[in-house]
């Protein structure tokens, strides 16, 4: 375990069990030196207790990451709830967590993610100031995730196609929850022919509905012919297997960690892919939650979400001109502004 945490540069790993309220829970914190680390809380199964870690150690990386490159005065920490298998009582679990996080002193401040709601963090946040986005602050991340990823998308078309227009162009979302339902509404205005897949079929055929998305396999989401593929699911979707298969111009998506190894940024590159660094799309949610809780006016935190798109074309510009991967830029300017230097060394 401690070459993992060497290898991500990870700061501090907390772990907590709370047997009366069925609570199994990590607290990963990868850099403070922008700010106190901010990041989601996620709540799901896990085959292993090592791959809880490694979750928590990969996404609170990406989130120090995200932070850098968003240019907020956070740094990067993770939360992950094993799910309980049994019954539990939500607010039980959420409160036990809240004592957690509250026990780290502020170091480590949390939010909604996968398997994760707003009524959650209200539980948590009975317990612990800690807590950015709930019911009770109103500041709800996940709309701002999918307009700055759409603003990244429009970035992306510019960049590969010539130009930012949308109408016409096939996009493929993977996963249409929180973020990926609210980027198919954002998609579907500006004109572009949707294709859906979701393992929950009600959500396929809500936004078959609304948008007239067409709907597909979730299997098939890979390789399908598309000008767009975003993955809003799960991460690791860009695996060894699945590189091959892909019939698409861009990948840019919601999804954390979408690439299984970093290495498949080389690959994607090779193949003339255009891969939009995952936690410099997904940082609207971020950026709408650090500066809401420091009460920023609407318009400006919307500006600051659309400037993802500038962020992005940077990274597509360097990358060009640098034969590099989009993903190995943004790694080079984030860790450029994390440890004073473009290898992180
Ligand atoms: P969500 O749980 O609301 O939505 C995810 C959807 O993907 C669900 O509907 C689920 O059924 C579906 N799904 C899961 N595995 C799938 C598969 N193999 N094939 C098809 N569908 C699948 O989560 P969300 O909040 O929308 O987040 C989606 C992704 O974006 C996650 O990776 C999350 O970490 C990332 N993200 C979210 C935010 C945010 O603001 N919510 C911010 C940054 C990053």
């Amino acid at each position: 375990m401690f070459d993992t945490i060497e290898q991500a540069r990870l700061g501090e790993l907390h772990f907590k069990s709370d047997p009366a309220s069925s609570l199994q829970a990590i607290i990963a914190i990868h850099n403070t030196r922008l700010g106190p680390a901010l990041g989601g809380c996620r709540c799901v199964h896990y085959a292993t207790d090592q791959d809880a870690i490694n979750d928590a150690i990969k996404l609170a990386r990406g989130m120090s990451y995200k932070a850098a490159l968003a240019g907020l005065p956070q740094g990067g920490g993770k939360a992950v709830i094993i799910k309980p298998r049994g019954d539990f009582q939500r607010q039980d679990l959420y409160r036990a967590f809240g004592k957690f996080v509250n026990e780290l002193g502020g170091r480590y401040i949390t939010a909604v993610d996968s398997g994760t709601s707003l009524q959650d963090m209200d539980y948590v946040s009975q317990i612990t100031p800690h807590v950015a986005g709930s019911l009770r602050d109103g500041l709800d991340p996940s709309p701002c995730t999918a307009l700055g990823v759409f603003a990244g998308i429009q970035a992306a078309a510019r960049h590969q196609f010539g130009n930012a227009d949308l109408r016409g162009r096939t996009v493929a979302i993977q996963g249409v929850g929180n973020v990926g339902y609210a980027l198919a509404q954002l998609l579907s205005q500006a004109g572009a022919r949707l294709l859906v897949c979701d393992t929950d079929p009600l959500k396929v055929k809500q936004a078959v509905a609304e948008f007239h998305a067409e709907p597909m396999a979730p299997e098939q989401f890979t390789a399908t012919h598309c000008d767009i593929l975003a993955p809003c699911g799960l991460g690791g979707v860009i695996d060894r297997r699945s590189i091959e298969d892909l019939r698409c111009a861009i990948v840019a998506g919601s999804a954390n960690n979408q690439l299984a190894e970093p290495d498949l940024g080389q690959r994607l590159h090779a193949k003339g892919i255009l891969y939009a660094p995952d936690y410099v799309l997904n940082a609207g949610g971020l950026i709408q939650v650090a500066l809401g809780v420091r009460h920023t006016d609407a318009a400006s935190i919307q500006q600051r979400i659309l400037a993802i798109g500038d962020t992005l074309t940077t990274i597509f510009d360097r990358s060009r001109a640098t034969d590099t991967p989009p993903s190995t830029t943004a790694d080079q300017m984030a860790e450029a502004i994390l440890y004073g230097n473009s290898t992180g060394a």
